[in-house]
């Protein structure tokens, strides 16, 4: 028998397992009669800094049945109901386009489901991006198709990999469970803050294509869907071009169902879409800097002198400030905790940045997006006006530097309106260039960051100093534009084309992405 316990307070001072024991004997159930505790969730209340918790809930194996309703506090554990689709008549093949998190997702669903997906991703299979990327920051040499963005995994591999969403959906412990028994960490499943790491993903990535590959599926790496022929409003198939190939050899496929997978950075594909009348529309994104911090900082102002305490990992933040005078948000955004910073480029001679940390999160540096909310036509009224913005701000930065680097700019002489005319330390490893980043930004953008800064700097110890320091631009945190779609997972004008994932602006995460992979797959393929 299996019974549930919520709330168990545990100072981490102490020995957890040894406290956790304590607490369920205090419930009523006999020592003896224990024989497995499990977590099922475990934060970190960090509110008195001289008193720092873990806050657990958990499930307790009992040998012996027991009554409950004798017992204080303790809830029967109920099994989560699965329920079982099946693939609808006739659909023996779909393509997949990008095999990033929402892709590799919708490919296993429909391995499950008994539908062969063929997955086509224009980047590298994971070891061979791996040296891509490598060479991109020595040499600061892009490939275009394989980047930070681009390649086995999509923008996910390269990341902190940390598993947050505010999607609620039945599909999430599937999906943890998926990740763990392809080579990531048994803590995400009860890590109120689950996170894998950049080392990590990349081993789930590989077993996942293992994975689709052992159940029938198909992969297609360094291979560019160029094009998707349309007919009468309905996919027929896709135009392929092998880039290995050192001549153009090109390809039609024919393709009744087309999964469109391809994140928020593919903008030729969007511009290739929108020549065939695909229904697009603008949406709103965010655009900011990186602000980076010595480690030690963030953490001494998350946990004050248990800072160093063993039990504690490297902490994190969020901050979020509201201007409400414009009705817009300005937000920490995807915090890499003893991270460090990488050029996420994926256009040549256009550069920004992003945040992405190892397993162990303990480099010196703790990092995060420090962005301003932009409205759908902020920035013009035409489909692309957002997309284009977020180009000419990467130019631009590339034109200043000369090359994939970043700029930086201290914070407290961003807030004075004064270029940095020292060297900083970082964790970006390709060229820092000092200047003015109110110069850079339009004044909406600056204007709201300093707004932010200013109020965070009252309450956050440590936040804005002579250590920390703003990096940027980054540009990339979400689709500029949504490919709308049906309430069967299908666009609205396009028959037999699915869009998915950020790309397709119904995710905004690894988790969430690949929770629009299965959802679409069951919506669009799958009956009762
Ligand atoms: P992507 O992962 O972007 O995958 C799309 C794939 O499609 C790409 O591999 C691309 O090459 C391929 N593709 C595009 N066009 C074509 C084409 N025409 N032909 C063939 N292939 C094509 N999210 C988190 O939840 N936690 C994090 O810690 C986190 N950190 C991040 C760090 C970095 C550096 C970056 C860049 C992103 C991070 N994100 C993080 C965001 C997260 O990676 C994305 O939300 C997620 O990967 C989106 O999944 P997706 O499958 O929709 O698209």
């Amino acid at each position: 028998m299996k019974v549930v316990i919520n709330n168990i307070n545990v100072s981490i001072e102490k020995n957890q397992t040894l406290e956790l024991k304590k607490e369920i004997i205090k419930r009523g159930i006999k020592e003896e009669n224990i024989e497995k505790i499990e977590y099922s969730k475990r934060s970190i209340d960090s509110r008195k800094k001289t008193d720092i918790k873990f806050v657990y809930n958990i499930e307790v194996t009992l040998k012996n049945d027991v009554d409950i309703s004798s017992l204080t506090n303790v809830n029967p554990f109920k099994e989560n109901e699965e329920v079982n689709y099946k693939a609808k008549d006739g659909i023996e093949r779909v393509a997949v386009i990008g095999a990033g998190p929402a892709g590799l997702f919708a490919a296993l669903r429909l391995c499950e489901l008994g539908i062969k997906p063929i997955v086509y991703e224009r980047g590298e299979k994971v070891d061979d991006r791996d040296k891509t990327i490598d060479e991109f920051i020595k040499f600061s040499m892009l490939n275009p198709n394989s980047n930070i963005q681009f390649g086995e995994g999509g923008a996910g591999t390269y990341s902190d990999g940390k598993l947050n969403t505010r999607v609620k959906s039945g599909y999430m412990n599937k999906i943890f469970l998926e990740l763990v028994a392809n080579g990531a960490q048994e803590q995400i499943l009860w890590d109120y803050k689950p996170h894998v790491g950049t080392d990590v993903l990349k081993v789930v990535v590989k077993n996942l294509r293992e994975k689709i590959i052992n159940l029938g599926g198909e992969f297609h790496f360094n291979t560019l869907i160029k094009d998707v022929i349309i007919l009468d409003g309905k996919v027929k198939g896709i135009k392929i071009q092998n880039l290995k190939s050192p001549i153009l050899v090109e390809e039609n496929v024919l393709f009744d169902h087309v999964i469109l997978a391809i994140g928020h950075s593919s903008r030729d594909t969007y511009r290739m879409l929108h020549k065939h009348g695909v229904f697009m529309e603008n949406k709103p994104f965010a655009i900011g800097a990186r602000i980076e911090h010595p480690r030690v900082d963030i953490d001494t102002m998350q946990y004050g002198k248990m800072c160093s305490h063993p039990n504690l990992e490297a902490a994190t933040y969020s901050l979020t400030y509201n201007n409400r005078d414009e009705e817009r948000g300005v937000f920490s955004f995807c915090m890499c905790p003893g991270g460090v910073i990488v050029n996420a480029a994926s256009q040549e001679g256009g550069t920004l940045v992003n945040g992405m940390s190892y397993s162990q999160r303990d480099g010196r540096f703790s990092n995060s997006a420090l962005v301003v909310g932009v409205k759908a036509n902020e920035f013009g009224d035409e489909l692309f006006s957002g997309m284009e913005y977020q180009d000419q701000l990467e130019k631009k930065t590339y034109d200043i530097i000369g090359n994939y680097g970043a700029l930086y700019q201290n914070t407290l002489d961003f807030l004075k309106g004064k270029t940095t005319n020292r060297k900083i330390e970082s964790s970006y490893e390709m060229e820092l260039k000092s200047y003015d980043l109110n110069n850079l930004f339009p004044e909406v953008i600056s204007k709201n960051m300093k707004m932010a800064m200013g109020y965070w700097e009252k309450t956050q110890r440590n936040f804005i100093s002579e250590h920390a320091n703003l990096i940027g631009p980054e540009t990339r945190t979400s689709a500029p534009v949504k490919v709308t779609r049906n309430e069967f997972g299908e666009s609205v004008n396009t028959k037999g084309l699915y869009p998915i994932g950020e790309g397709a602006g119904y995710a905004g995460g690894i988790i969430s992405a690949a929770i629009d992979g299965f959802k679409v797959v069951d919506l669009a393929f799958a009956t009762l």
